[in-house]
This record gives structure tokens, sequence and C-alpha cells, in this order.
């Protein structure tokens, strides 16, 4: 072992007002290394600003997601909600785990085709499928969630033309406790609509109804949201065993578990209060095994769980522009990441900490982005120990929809990398370059040349 350097002893004096109501802030105590690489490094490597994903992270979080539902219930599928973040290099890492594709385009669709993912392992969520999606997912056994009644007689008619049983189910919404409520997915359980849809489907000879699927919410506070819409999905489910004496395949409960995240204007940190992997787990798998559901024919329990599953793995590395003092006198901080490639920044309070030791003075800082737009905000309010030009920060839990609802804007968009098991990093996706953008636009002739 390396002989560790010599370090004078310090006195330290304590901050009275340091603690905050929660204890010692932890948001600041510098996070130099991201899985054992250092953030210098990894900036000076590629850049500035850089998305960083962990991939251990990744599959750790996994492990523990599945380990919460299938020690409590004998039949577990998840499948990766591709618009949480669907970069390839992220989709395989799920996919290895297990994992299935959950799409709500075609385009995603043909994403999950083209990382070979198996058609019968897809499944073909959203209010907006064309008949060529539909024709395409058909032939390839995909399983169909059908949105509202239009898809269901497409879906039929598909069918009859080739000549195909399509594998379908429907998505439910329904009253968890939880508003507003999400009932523009799907059909209704409570108006009847959600029965309705299920008779005509079971009374198709063009159609294999195979299951049931609701998606409640998103960053889903309460677990027991989800064992009432278990509870209704099980409903359903007795009722279609008793008119038909059929079994359904499985109940898809969706995703929407919360990350650990804060939410604006939430009084406690996200990490304190989300509930776990557990609590989710508990909530479904209850009121599915305590429900009517024939045992010897339980239904796989499906889960689409995103931002959940990888929210904590990814990182956003950032540099200090400059600082400067606002009218009112507060401290503002410049920085290079702007909210077109932190779309979740409108709402989460990201936390956000320095990359270098830093001395013990902390203030109430605003943190901006670089772009030209007042709404450029990273953060309004944070008490930072104070940040020079050229010092680097480390935002979190930027895993989830920050890659995918990015946009190009005044800025380009920067490189993600992915820090492997062994800790080494990998280009997962190139940065965009001033031709990579103008590569799709083109200039009408009269419209080439000018002179100034
Ligand atoms: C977005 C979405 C998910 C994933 O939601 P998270 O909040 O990221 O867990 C799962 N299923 C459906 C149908 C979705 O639309």
């Amino acid at each position: 072992m390396e002989k560790l350097r010599y370090e004078r002893p310090i006195i330290k004096k304590l901050e009275t007002g340091m603690p905050n109501k929660f204890g010692m802030r932890t948001e600041y105590t510098p996070m130099t290394h991201i899985d054992g690489v250092a953030v210098k490094e990894l900036i000076k490597e590629y850049g500035s600003p850089l998305f960083v994903l962990s991939e251990k992270t990744m599959r750790n979080t996994l492990k523990s997601a599945k380990q919460a539902f299938t020690t409590r219930y004998p039949k577990v599928q998840f499948a990766w909600s591709y618009k949480t973040n669907y970069l390839d290099a992220v989709c395989n890492v799920f996919h290895q785990e297990g994992s299935w594709a959950e799409v709500v385009s075609g385009f995603e669709y043909q994403k999950a085709l083209d990382n070979h993912v198996p058609g019968n392992k897809i499944i073909f969520n959203g209010p907006d499928k064309s008949d060529s999606d539909l024709k395409r997912a058909i032939s390839n056994d995909s399983y169909i969630h059908i949105d509202h009644l239009e898809e269901l007689y497409s879906v039929i008619s598909i069918a009859k033309e080739l000549n195909k049983k399509p594998r379908v189910s429907i998505r439910v919404n329904m009253d968890t406790g939880i508003y507003p409520m999400w009932d523009r997915f799907g059909f209704n359980y409570e108006n009847g609509q959600a029965w309705d849809a299920i008779n005509k489907i079971m009374l198709s000879e063009h159609l294999e109804l195979v299951g049931l699927h609701s998606h409640i919410g998103t960053f889903m506070l309460s677990a027991n949201a989800y064992a009432v819409a278990a509870f209704k999905l099980a409903d359903l489910t007795v009722n279609i065993q008793r008119k038909y004496d059929y079994h359904l395949k499985y109940l898809d409960l969706g995703g929407g578990f919360a990350s650990k995240n804060t939410l604006k204007g939430s009084f406690l940190p996200g990490a304190d209060i989300s509930p776990t992997f557990n609590d989710f787990a508990e909530a479904i798998t209850g009121s599915l095994i305590n429900s009517e559901i024939d045992p010897h024919h339980l239904p796989v329990l499906i889960l689409e769980t995103g931002r959940a599953l990888i929210d904590e793995a990814g990182f956003l590395l950032g540099s200090v522009v400059a600082n400067k003092r606002l009218s009112t006198g507060k401290r503002a901080t410049i920085i290079d990441v702007g909210v077109n490639i932190m779309f979740t920044s409108f709402w989460y309070e990201h936390k956000l900490t320095p990359a270098q030791e830093f001395t013990h003075y902390t203030e109430d800082t605003i943190v901006y982005g670089p772009l030209c737009m007042n709404i450029d905000v990273i953060r309004e309010n944070v008490n930072l120990p104070l940040l020079n030009k050229g010092d680097q920060v480390v935002i979190h839990y930027v895993g989830a929809y920050n890659m995918t609802q990015w946009m190009q804007f005044i800025t380009l968009r920067p490189k993600v990398v992915m820090i492997d098991l062994k800790g080494k990093s990998h280009i997962i996706r190139d940065n965009e370059t001033n031709s990579s953008i103008t590569s799709l636009e083109k200039i009408p002739e009269h419209l080439m040349k000018f002179e100034l």
C-alpha cells in the first residue's frame, strides 16, 4: 500500500448555522470521484458540461428493485421504459439484466427492434399508434396495450387483414386517491369503460386478451395508490375469471415510482421521503396475493419502472463560468449547464455539489445556466460554498428524462459517458457539432448567396 501523505493537523471553526433542520448539510461534501473516476479527469477528457452514467448503480438499482418484488411474488418481469432514457447503451444494460422493452411510439419501437429485443418481449403503450405501427407490432407478436376504442377497432381490422390473433391488453385508468386523476389514458375503471372494453375484446374472435395495464402517474410518493390500482386490476381479473373461465397472463402496474429527487416546493428532501422499492412492492403484491385471483393461475406481474431505476445513476458535470452580485446583493453563480440539457430542473431541486475542496464559508446563491434567457435557472436558491471561475460542480439524480427531453437550443448537446463496472469510461453518445445540426437543413437556391 502506498504510504499516506502527511497532512498537517488543522483547527476548523464550527459554523453556527451550518447544520440545517435536517442535520448536517451532506449536500456540501465535495464529490471528487464517480465510481472511482476523478471528475476533473472526466471533464479534461470529454469536455464540460458532461453527462456521466454509472453502470454499476444502474445494475444495482435494478437488482434491488427485483429483489423487493421477487421475494414477495413468484412471477415478476421488468420492462425498461424507453422514454425515460433510450440511449442504446442504457437500454442494453437493462436488457442484459433481463428487462423487456416498454415503448410508447413507433420511433421507440424501432429502437427496441434495432437493439435486438425480440418482438414478443416488447410492450407497446401510448395513445398514438399508427396503422403501420400496429401492423409491425402485430406481425412481431408484441404486446399491444390499447388506449382507446378507435385503436381497438383498428387492431381488429388489421388482425383480420393479416389473419393474425394479436395479443392485447387494455390500459385501465382509475381513482387511486391521487389527484388530478390520470384519466386521459386508457379506459376508466369506475364508470365501466374498462369492463366494456374487456367484454368487447373477449367476444372478438380476432383478439387475445392477455393482460391489463395501468400507469397511474408519475413521481408517485404514495405506495398506497399502487395498492388501490392493483386491487382494481385484480377485481377485473377476477370478473374475467368468473364470466369467461379465462385466466389473464399478466397484470402490468406500469411505472411512476418516485426517485430520490426533491420536487420543487417539497419541505423534505426526496431521499428522505420517497417510498422504497420494498414499500411499493409490499403495496402491489399485497393487493394481488390477497385477492380472489386463482392461485393456480397467478398472472405475471410486469413493472415498467423508469425514473426510479436510473435517476441516481446519472450525473451532470459542469464548470463555473463566473460569479456576480445581483442588484439585491444576492450572489449569483453562472455555470455552463443550461436548462436545455437539464429539463428536469423545471420540477426538481437537483442536488448540486462542488467537485473540489472548498472553504467553510457558504452563502445563499442562485445558480444560472449559460443561456441568454431569463428562465435559465438551475437552482433558485441554494446555500453553497463559494465557487470560483473554473471550479467544477456535480449535479445529481439526472439519469431519467434529461437525455431524452433535452433540446438543442443556443448551445450544443454534450457527450454522454458511461463508467463500466471496472471503472473504465466509454462515450455512449457523442457531442453535437455545428455540422451534425445543420446536416438536416436545406437552403433554397435563392437564399444561397448574399452581399453585405
Ligand atoms: C413514462 C411511462 C413509464 C415510466 O414512468 P417512470 O415515471 O419513469 O417510472 C412507464 N409506463 C408508461 C406507460 C409510461 O408512459
